[in-house]
């Protein structure tokens, strides 16, 4: 049995795809061209969640995590995961423009690896192939780990210059991990190296509010593309704060070109903060120790959140438990591949 299922996007388009009732609305939507931006497809990271307006659907299996019981109860689903069991109306939470991006595969090489500190590699990879990669700010890629079998590890683009032929990243360096292992004894300029994309539905919006931006580690990384974006846009009309925090001073890396950020950004603002109560830096402790009630302008604030699962998943707790409702909340957790 085969059903009709619209999709309906955050800017207003409507796309319609056909789905058995035995596959899942994200690989129905695939296989008619539209890539549902989600990460696991296994239930488990609620990157494809979604809301039903319409129809009847079996939710699949997922854990609470991703779904809890009240969001099943209000009509979200897992778009991975769900069997439509008649025709249905579901809101995707992205673009069109991100859904309709093929995601390609693409060969570059290195043109750059440098050590931006002990704990952080800048990757800049080069080719005409990449001229062809569009992505939003805050998007990433997979890049293949060379020479080392189908290992692929997901990266969000650090700098947005669209149409040329290079892409940036910022990569933590994880002790014995297969790509940080490559990027530090092996990576050679010139070195060629595969990567697909673009990937995921964190990404900037229309800034039509104050923005508050929290990055930890190299969560950085979307945010630098995002405010390459604002630049190249002329600035953004409503401010823009970021807290990026890091665990010691050796973490901290690209505050000049947050400084340049601030410079060329007349309402951008940002603040580091260092867990490591010995820091240089003056503020001391976890980002959200740095959000001042300004900041979250009585909830008429657009909250974008991205670094490692455990700091993602703490911020978005305290932001509960301070009973903060944003007109809109993002985030990306870096979750590390599956073995
Ligand atoms: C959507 C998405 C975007 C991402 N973007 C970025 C990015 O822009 N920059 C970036 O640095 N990373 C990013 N990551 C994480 C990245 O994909 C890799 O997981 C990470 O770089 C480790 O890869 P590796 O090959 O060096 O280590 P692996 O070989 O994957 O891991 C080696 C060991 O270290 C553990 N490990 C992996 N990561 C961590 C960690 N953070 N802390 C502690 N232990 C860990 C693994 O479980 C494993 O046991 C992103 C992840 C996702 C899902």
């Amino acid at each position: 049995m085969s059903y009709t299922i619209a999709l309906d996007f955050e800017d207003g388009a409507t796309r319609f795809i056909k789905c058995k009732d035995t596959e899942s609305v994200v690989d129905a939507a695939y296989r008619q061209g539209i890539n549902i931006p989600m990460d696991c497809r296994e239930g488990a990271c609620a990157a494809c969640k979604c809301r039903v307006e319409s129809g009847s659907y079996a939710l699949g299996d997922y854990i609470d995590d991703a779904l809890s019981a009240d969001e099943a109860a209000q009509g979200y689903a897992l778009a991975c995961q769900m069997r439509p069991t008649s025709d249905c109306v579901v809101r995707i939470p992205a673009d069109s423009s991100v859904c309709n991006t093929r995601q390609e595969s693409y060969t570059a090489n290195i043109r750059e690896v440098r050590r931006l500190s002990d704990s952080t590699f800048s990757l800049v990879l080069q080719g005409e192939a990449l001229r062809q990669l569009l992505f939003l700010p805050g998007q990433y890629a997979n890049l293949q780990v060379p020479g080392d079998g189908a290992h692929h590890r997901a990266y969000s683009f650090s700098s947005m210059a669209p149409g040329g032929d290079t892409a940036s990243f910022l990569i933590r360096n994880v002790p014995g991990g297969r790509m940080s292992g490559f990027l530090a004894d092996r990576a050679q300029a010139g070195d060629p190296i595969a990567l697909s994309g673009p990937f995921g539905s964190f990404y900037l919006r229309p800034i039509q509010r104050p923005v508050l931006m929290l990055a930890g580690g190299t969560g950085l990384a979307p945010f630098l593309a995002m405010l390459d974006k604002v630049v190249a846009a002329g600035g953004s009309p409503h401010p823009i704060h970021l807290i990026y925090g890091v665990n010691s001073d050796g973490d901290v890396v690209e505050t000049e070109r947050l400084e340049a950020f601030a410079r060329l950004i007349p309402n951008f603002s940002f603040a580091v903060c260092v867990v490591d109560e010995d820091s240089r830096h003056a503020r001391k402790g976890y980002v959200m120790q740095h959000i001042e009630p300004a900041h979250l302008n009585d909830g008429e604030v657009d909250i974008y959140l991205c670094g490692p699962p455990p700091m993602v998943e703490a911020v978005a707790r305290h932001l509960r438990e301070i009973d903060v409702k944003s007109a809109s909340f993002h985030y990306e957790k870096f979750a590390a591949s599956a073995a």
